[in-house]
């Protein structure tokens, strides 16, 4: 066997993405000298942006597996070192790439990201529950997804998605989003407290801060969705998210209840007012599905009927355009225990009946086009869109 060309080592190495920016470490300057004997044995060393970066086994595990399947190559030996605060400047200046500090990417005229908050009147119905597994649904269609917790109340986003206790790295000020499994990045406005199990008391203008660090001074490069899990009814984050995002599109969470649709329908009148498209709402805990000792199924509507529906329409009317009902998810333990295990549903159990209406939710939405039929002008008066 022939000893493996350094040509070869580095195309290997380009294959290695750096977790959380997402990008091949060689682009990065993270490789930082490589050298392959005439045994085939590669040494090199990788440099980590930081110093215990949560992530270094990711690393580790990756660029063995990259080097390894190169022809000739018989061992790996990896020294893992830590970026000097010069070559961190250098990584800091290209990922800003010449964008202004405090930027939002995505409400740039020409972002190609489709930006969805997900909204309901109320807490409880199930809004970050349906957020993160329409993320996960997105990503494993083949989109690049980041998703922003911004739910001040909650915050139960990356504990569903398995990375409660992952904390963001930083290079200088710019913060990067956490990689979830399944290939969803993700930013909680709980990971920007200085300890986890401190109460979120912030008014207006601190949320609204909180709100603009998680989209401009995060680094999440070039998204084909954001995803932002709203706080449930109508606050300061509803009000700073459609000052600074008018182009985010919102997605209303009911249950079928006559209540909660009727808050619902104010948190999608107040995204209207904000100059936002409500783009249609979901239904959750539609239905349970009972099985009968005699092997018969029974719909049981513990929370009655007809809410998500009624919602698109008396939407529909007051916009004077179409609101549709993107789907009804059933009560499903799947769907809880997922939640509750970081394991949601669509990846769990994928075959379940709420994983179905979650996948093809996200299918909708993500197929929808930016085209000028969803886009704001910016000239009606606010309400009448
Ligand atoms: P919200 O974000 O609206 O406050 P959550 O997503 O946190 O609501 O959901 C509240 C609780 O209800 C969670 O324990 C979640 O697992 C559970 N839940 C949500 N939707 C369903 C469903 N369709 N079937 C079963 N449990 C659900």
């Amino acid at each position: 066997m022939s000893t493996p060309t350094l040509e070869q080592i580095d195309a290997a190495l380009a294959t290695v993405q750096d977790p959380e920016i997402k990008r091949p470490i060689t682009e990065l300057g993270m490789v930082d000298s490589r050298e392959v004997d005439a045994a085939g044995v590669v040494r090199l060393t990788v440099l980590l942006t930081v110093a215990g970066c949560p992530l270094k086994d990711t690393i580790t595990r990756d660029v063995n597996a990259a080097l390894r399947r190169v022809d000739g190559v018989t061992d790996v030996d990896l020294t893992l070192g830590v970026m000097t605060a010069e070559q961190r400047s250098g990584l800091h200046e290209q990922l800003r790439g010449g964008q202004a500090q405090r930027e939002i990417p995505f409400a740039q005229p020409g972002s190609l990201t489709k930006v969805y908050a997900i909204a309901s009147g109320k807490g409880g119905v199930g809004k970050s529950s349906v957020t993160v597994n329409l993320a996960l649904a997105m990503a494993a269609q083949g989109l690049k997804v980041g998703l922003v917790d911004a739910d001040i109340y909650g915050h139960s986003v990356p504990a569903m998605l398995g990375v409660a206790d992952s904390r963001p790295t930083q290079v200088e000020d710019l913060i990067m989003p956490v990689p979830a499994p399944g290939g969803v990045s993700v930013i909680s406005i709980g990971m920007l407290k200085p300890r986890r199990d401190q109460v979120v008391a912030w008014r207006g203008p601190m949320l609204d801060r909180a709100l603009v660090q998680m989209l401009a001074d995060v680094y999440w490069g070039d998204l084909d969705a954001l995803l932002l899990d709203l706080p449930p009814g109508t606050g300061d984050v509803a009000i700073s998210l459609g000052q600074h995002l008018p182009g985010a599109e919102v997605v209303v969470v009911t249950t079928p209840q006559e209540a909660a649709a009727e808050v619902a329908e104010r948190a999608g009148t107040m995204a209207s007012m904000m100059h936002q498209r409500v783009v249609g709402v979901v239904e959750n805990m539609s239905h349970l599905l009972h099985i009968n000792p005699d092997g018969s199924q029974e719909r049981l509507e513990i929370f009655g009927s007809g809410g998500g529906q009624r919602v698109a329409t008396t939407l529909s009317q007051r916009f004077g355009y179409d609101v549709p009902l993107l789907g009804q998810i059933p009560l499903d333990v799947a769907l809880r225990e997922g939640g509750d295990a970081g394991a949601p549903v669509v990846a769990a159990a994928p075959d379940s009946p709420a994983a179905q209406a979650l996948t093809t939710i996200a299918r909708t939405l993500a197929g929808r086009s930016r085209g000028l039929a969803g886009m704001q002008l910016g000239l009606s008066p606010a309400g009448k869109r």
